[in-house]
C-alpha cells in the first residue's frame, strides 16, 4: 500500500526542526512522498509574519533536490480558513486507496482537540506524532488530557501504516532540535542572524528581501 504523509504548518519560515523531523518520518517510516503544506490562514493563530508566497517559496528552496518531498498548495489555493480536516479529506479524495498520515511534532498534537472538526483527521488518516523538546507526554495539562486519551486508545506499532490506510496513531523520536520559527523571527527581530537554524538559501531569502525586520 502505497504511504504518504502530510506535514502541515506555517512554515513562518520553514527551519531545520521541521526539515529534520520530516526526513526522519520519511525515511524512518517509509513514506513513499511527504506532503509539505503550507498554511494560508492558520485558524489558530496570529497572521502569519510574511505573506504566503514568500513563506512558499522559502519550503521550495528548502526542500530543493530532496527525493519524495513534494509542495501541497492546496491550503494556499483554498478561500477561507486552512483547516486541516478539509485538507486530508481533499487528499484522500485525490489519492484514494492509500495508507495516509497526518505528521505532527508533540505541541501540535497536544492542542489538535482544538482543531475544527477534529474527530474526524483518525477516521480520515494516521497521525504520526514526532517527539519536540521541551515537550512531554506526562506534563500535558488538562486542556490536552483528551489528546492524551485519544494517543492511549489509538497508539499503534509502525506496522499499522502498511495495514491500513487511517485510525492508528505512532509516537516516533526524532533527533530533537529545539527550534522554533518564532525563535527564529525574535532573532531576526533583534538584528541577529538565524544562519544554521534554517537552511542558507531560506536564510539568503530573508537577508535579500528583508523579511522579519
Ligand atoms: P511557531 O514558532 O511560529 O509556532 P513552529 O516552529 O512551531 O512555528 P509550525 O509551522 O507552527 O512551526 O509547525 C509545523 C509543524 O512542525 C507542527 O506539527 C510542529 O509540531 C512541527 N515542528 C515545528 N518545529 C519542530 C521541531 N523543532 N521539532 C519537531 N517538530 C517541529
Amino acid at each position: 500500500m502505497r504511504r504518504v504523509g502530510v506535514f502541515g504548518g506555517t512554515f513562518d519560515p520553514i527551519h531545520f526542526g521541521h526539515l529534520r523531523a520530516a526526513l526522519e518520518l520519511y525515511e524512518g517510516l517509509q513514506f513513499d512522498e511527504v506532503r509539505l503544506v503550507p498554511a494560508s490562514v492558520p485558524p489558530h493563530r496570529d497572521e502569519p509574519g510574511v505573506e504566503s508566497g514568500q513563506r512558499l517559496a522559502m519550503v521550495e528552496a528548502a526542500i530543493s533536490g530532496q527525493p519524495g518531498f513534494v509542495i501541497d498548495e492546496r491550503e494556499l489555493r483554498r478561500e477561507g480558513p486552512s483547516y486541516m480536516v478539509d485538507t486530508l479529506q481533499s487528499i484522500r479524495d485525490d489519492f484514494g486507496n492509500v495508507s495516509l498520515s497526518l505528521l505532527m511534532g508533540l505541541d501540535a498534537f497536544l492542542g489538535l482537540p482544538r482543531w475544527h472538526r477534529w474527530e474526524r483527521i483518525p477516521q480520515l488518516a494516521h497521525i504520526v506524532v514526532a517527539h519536540r523538546p521541551g515537550w512531554h507526554l506526562d506534563d500535558a495539562e488538562e486542556a490536552e488530557q483528551t489528546a492524551v486519551q485519544l494517543l492511549e486508545e489509538r497508539r499503534s506499532d509502525p506496522a499499522i501504516l502498511q495495514e491500513r490506510t487511517a485510525g492508528g496513531i505512532v509516537l516516533q523520536a526524532v533527533t530533537p532540535l529545539a527550534i522554533s520559527a518564532t525563535a527564529i523571527r525574535r532573532l531576526i527581530g533583534e538584528g541577529r542572524s538565524a544562519r544554521y537554524l534554517i537552511p542558507d538559501a531560506v536564510w539568503h531569502m530573508i537577508e535579500k528581501d528583508q523579511l522579519y525586520r
